[in-house]
């Protein structure tokens, strides 16, 4: 059976994982949760990309061997997705054997099928951003210097003559065009489809993919003065990964790329050109999400102010930061990190709308009724929880179309439910008059928070573990579906019981 088969961008290892890396996989992480929950298998790929000058000037400025840069970066790549609860089915890094020999693969059917060729390369290079750029894209400012036209760089370009393998990335430009408006999904979110459109519509120039000078990166076959250029190496991951754990078919094409849009062009344009070049199908599609500031200001080297997922968890906890990361901004807007909106939405949202509903109805039933779990079905009575599966196809359709901040907002307007549920039914009233009522609205209350604690695993997997085990309910080894809930399946786990707070205040 096909997988789901979704990616993250490679890793550039030339410095340590900031939120931007981990809003990007954690983002990939809740959708495969989502999907493996849902009884879909799941192929997700995250690894990083380790060639290029690059990471040979970051690792001479740190005293180390190349190598031993990559590896001791890439490490803290991986230390950083299993503290986040990230479960990857595949890490790939581009200086591994099973990448490199399949990359050269590829390199020499593009050379054989004169979709690569040798030329001379006459243009300028960014080496911060390993990007080439021609006179046209950088003119000379008024001091005569050319700078970057990333704007987000500016550095000064090198000028750069040297003989070059050559991508025909021209031929391809009416092919994309053509697969672009056949395929409506293929550019998300729609509002990026349109800068993609115009600068193909523009015109693609054949695109330089060798260097001379980078002796860091993948030999050329054949000509190994030249190394292969490190984009064209690392998108390549998306198939060398499943084609060398013998998943290729599994998992080919992939349902979606999840990229930042700094580097949508590269997947937008360039990697389905490289795929049509290869005879390969394009996948569904590539979705280019927006950038964090932090609190208020662009994130930058010279201000130093990238966050460190690991200063937020230490305070508010893994879950608190997945969540928070996909539910303040939607996926593919930009938005803000700040430690205020995150205590604000801690205290609102977590604390008080979900743990403090879990602590009340786990005490209610634990004073009142010994921690069984209460009362029974009455046929075709209305109920909370039948209300909320009800819901489920909205959910699956949101977490469709990636707004992972729309499906949270559904899942909030039930607990949501439930809580008003409680304070209209007052059941510390109800108790001294009519036991049998009570149970029904706790039983209610029971299921209502069983489905949402299957609802938010993707989302928050610790804590619908610590849901899961104080509700008397199995999480394992995917959370039981609402349809499960009501059909009453616990697989005995037994009592519900009372546990500490699960997001004390702050
Ligand atoms: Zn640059």
């Amino acid at each position: 059976m096909k997988k789901y088969y979704l990616t993250t961008p490679l890793y550039y290892v030339n410095a340590q994982p900031h939120i931007g890396h981990a809003y990007t996989t954690v983002a990939a992480d809740v959708l495969a949760r989502f999907w493996r929950s849902s009884g879909r298998p799941v192929h997700l790929l995250t690894g990083t990309d380790e060639h290029g000058s690059k990471i040979e000037d970051a690792a001479a400025e740190a005293g180390l061997g190349v190598k031993e840069f990559a590896d001791r970066n890439s490490a803290a790549f991986r230390e950083l997705w299993s503290h986040l609860d990230i479960r990857y089915d595949d890490f790939i890094r581009t200086t591994e054997p099973r990448h490199e020999s399949r990359v050269q693969e590829c390199f020499a059917r593009l050379i054989e099928s004169g979709d690569a060729y040798k030329g001379r390369y006459r243009g300028y290079y960014c080496v911060s951003d390993e990007t080439y750029w021609t006179e046209t894209d950088a003119p000379p400012d008024e001091k005569g210097r050319r700078l970057c036209p990333n704007p987000e760089c500016r550095k000064p370009l090198q000028q750069v003559e040297e003989e070059s393998y050559f991508f025909r990335l021209s031929k391809f430009q009416e092919p994309l065009l053509r697969h672009y408006k056949e395929n409506p999904g293929f550019l998300l979110p729609a509002q990026r489809a349109n800068e993609i459109l115009r600068f193909v519509e523009g015109g693609l120039q054949d695109t330089a993919i060798s260097r001379t000078k980078v002796k860091w990166g993948i030999p050329v076959p054949g000509d190994p003065e030249h190394t292969i250029y490190v984009w064209f190496d690392a998108l390549l991951n998306y198939v060398t990964a499943p084609q060398s754990g013998g998943a290729f078919t599994d998992c080919w094409p992939a349902d979606v790329h999840i990229v930042g849009k700094e580097i949508y062009r590269f997947h937008a344009v360039t990697w389905p050109a490289m795929l049509l070049a290869l005879g390969l199908p394009l996948p569904k599609s590539v979705f280019a999400h927006g950038w964090w500031t932090v609190e208020g200001q662009k994130m930058s080297k010279s201000r130093g102010n990238f966050v460190d997922p690991r200063e937020v968890t230490r305070e508010y906890g893994v879950d608190a930061f997945r969540y928070f990361l996909l539910r303040e901004m939607p996926f593919g807007n930009d938005g803000d990190f700040s430690l205020d909106a995150l205590r604000k939405r801690y205290n609102a949202e977590l604390a008080n709308d979900l743990g403090n509903l879990v602590s009340r109805v786990e005490q209610m039933v634990d004073s009142y009724l010994g921690g069984a779990m209460p009362g029974r079905d009455q046929d075709g009575a209305p109920s909370l929880a039948k209300e909320f599966a009800a819901k489920g196809p909205q959910l699956a359709a949101r977490m469709e179309a990636f707004d992972f901040c729309g499906a949270l907002g559904l899942i909030w307007e039930c607990i949501g439910r439930l809580n008003t549920h409680i304070n209209e039914k007052t059941p510390w009233k109800l108790v001294k008059t009519d036991p049998e009522a009570t149970r029904e609205v706790l039983f209610d209350l029971v299921r209502g928070l069983r489905i949402v604690a299957g609802w938010i695993e993707p989302f928050m997997p610790q804590t619908a573990a610590k849901m899961h085990a104080q509700l008397g309910v199995r999480q394992f080894p995917a959370p039981l579906s609402p349809e499960q809930v009501l059909a009453g399946e616990t697989t005995g786990l037994g009592k519900i019981h009372k546990a500490p707070p699960l997001f004390p205040r702050k």
